[in-house]
């Protein structure tokens, strides 16, 4: 079977955990600082705060807005849970907005739509590594939360995503770009931001009480971290490598491709295709041990009933997400592609 998915580990992540095992200092403490610092360099933001997975990291952003009850936060409606739940747990009223049949990220003038006096944040999230339109999201004086779980190191205009935003967010679950396990950062330019989250992170030891959280990474986990930065670049050239022979190949074939956009580089976090029948051609690619996937497993208005998100839904029919990842050999890259071929 040709997967999915991998995570790219090799023996330096086994070294880098082994020391820390053995240096007796598991949780969070100097692995994650210099995580942390290597992170925000590497993003271009001052800060960066590690955190447990992206799914508390994007608790933290919120309430670092001061968001709760009353306040309405817009997201993107073809996206992970994750960021509906983060909007449910501060209370907020999450409002699902269409994304776009482009670049399937959230749609700016949707969005326009959707902002009332109540709107206290927009999410947007760079979807399968391809980066938003984020100067437009910028102009509406919006407080702007960029989740950028899929795509660290892409880039809009030059800069590294996920250092526009007010605050943004990255995961490092085991699927994800880069890995530390489970894990996710933040990264900001503001200094209150930074400190209030830091304050939130962790419980104990604090002058004063009011609710905070454990969402603190382990030591292990950041080690990890570390040496999977090192290689990020690589990671980045090996995805773009592969999804230029996948173009090269599917351009002439009766399938839609990612579009490729003059302000921005996408990082091929998925690559996916979309193609009219879509669950026959996914039951046949996995009949000839090819593991293709939905990439979402449902857009959000189906979990909560509600009408009315076209291109989510048209989306939703026709996307496959295939097999790309930095140690895909050649190989199986043109099994994919001859298997692609014949099935469609
Ligand atoms: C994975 C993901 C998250 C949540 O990250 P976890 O580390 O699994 O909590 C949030 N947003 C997006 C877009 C994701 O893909």
């Amino acid at each position: 079977m040709i997967l999915h998915s991998k995570p790219t580990i090799g023996k330096d992540e086994i070294k880098a955990i082994k020391e820390v095992l053995l240096s007796c200092q598991l949780s969070q403490g100097k692995k994650t600082r210099e995580f942390e610092e290597k992170f925000s360099e590497y993003i271009g933001t001052k800060y960066a705060i590690a955190t447990s997975c992206g799914t508390s990291a994007l608790h933290l952003a919120l309430l670092s807005l001061g968001i709760e009850k009353q306040d309405e936060v817009i997201i993107p409606n073809y996206t992970c849970c994750a960021v509906l739940n983060a909007v449910l747990y501060v209370g907020a009223k999450p409002v699902l907005c269409d994304i776009s049949e482009e670049d399937y990220n959230i749609d700016f003038q949707e969005v326009k739509k959707k902002i009332t006096k109540r709107t206290k944040a927009i999410i947007v999230v760079h979807l399968f590594g391809q980066p938003a339109n984020i100067d437009k999201f910028l102009s509406l004086s919006i407080p702007i939360i960029e989740d950028a779980a899929h795509a660290p190191g892409a880039e809009y205009k030059g800069k590294k995503v996920g250092s526009f935003g007010k605050v943004n967010v990255f995961s490092f679950y085991a699927t994800k770009f880069i890995t530390t396990g489970e894990g996710g950062a933040i990264t900001t330019q503001d200094k209150k931001i930074y400190d209030k989250i830091m304050d939130l992170r962790e419980y104990d030891k604090k002058a004063s009480y009011r609710l905070r959280y454990n969402y603190k990474i382990t030591d292990i986990a950041s080690s990890i971290g570390i040496v999977q930065l090192s290689k990020i670049d690589t990671f980045i050239k090996k995805r773009r490598y592969i999804a230029s022979i996948y173009d090269r190949n599917f351009n002439s074939l009766p399938v839609i491709i990612p579009k490729i956009f003059p302000n921005s580089k996408s990082v091929y976090y998925r690559y996916c295709i979309r193609v009219k029948n879509r669950d026959r051609v996914k039951k046949e690619m996995i009949q000839s041990g090819i593991e293709v996937k939905k990439p979402i497993f449902k857009p959000l208005n189906k979990y909560l009933n509600l009408p009315g998100f076209k291109n989510s839904e048209k989306i939703d029919k026709e996307i496959l997400s295939l097999p790309i990842y930095p140690s895909l050999k050649k190989n199986e890259i043109e099994k994919v592609i001859q298997t692609i071929k014949v099935k469609l």
